[in-house]
């Protein structure tokens, strides 16, 4: 027996989720469908809710609920630092750590041929609107350690050169409690390229 027509789109509408494959997108649907029907039109409800009330900050682009996140509108943080992320995500990873209290800038993906995503995408002369406005120093690019990551490290270290700020990068290396024998090679190399000295 096939499953009935209902039920494969939305398992093929959760297999499109990012980490969810067929197997996971089939248990899922199957649940929302059975025991979890309360939690499957709640889902939908908040779903739709955010998408039609989540909107992107005109000045950092994160996803948030107004035009202006509360980072953007606060008069509280470092205009000196301009803090690049490739998603909203990454943004409240850094929040996080409570590390950083300049300001942002949210990519929304990063230079990659195969998924389309070009320079024009990437929204660099906003950046530099915003680099301007804060009348910032420092641009620090918080970007993954991958080929499309690295590809757009030195696409934007290219266009900032016309303006004056230094242009710095996150640490790449060991992982806090790491231990070296079990780091693979590359991040062993990159975390001895970019040592730092010992005060
Ligand atoms: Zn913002």
């Amino acid at each position: 027996m096939k499953l009935s027509p209902k039920i494969s789109e939305l398992i093929d509408s959760l297999k499109s989720l990012p980490g969810i494959g067929p197997k996971s997108a089939k248990r899922m649907a199957l649940s929302l469908l059975s025991s979890n029907k309360e939690i499957g039109l709640l889902l939908s409800k908040s779903i739709e809710d955010a998408i039609l009330n989540i909107q992107l900050c005109q000045k950092c682009y994160v996803l948030n609920d107004q035009e202006l996140c509360e980072i953007c509108n606060s008069a509280n943080r470092n205009n000196n630092s301009i803090c690049v992320v490739e998603s909203t995500s990454d943004l409240y990873s850094i929040e996080e750590t409570s590390e950083f209290d300049g300001r942002y800038f949210v990519l929304n993906g990063l230079l990659s041929p195969i998924d389309n995503i070009g320079a024009e995408e990437l929204r660099i002369e906003k950046l530099l609107d915003v680099i301007e406005e804060f009348n910032s120093k420092e641009v620090i690019l918080a970007l993954n350690s991958t080929l499309e990551g690295e590809a757009t490290a030195y696409f934007l270290l290219e266009k900032l050169k016309k303006k004056d700020v230094t242009v710095t990068r996150i640490a790449q290396g060991v992982p806090a409690g790491g231990d070296l024998n079990y780091v693979d090679n590359n991040t062993l190399r990159r975390a001895i390229s970019f040592r730092t000295e010992l005060k």
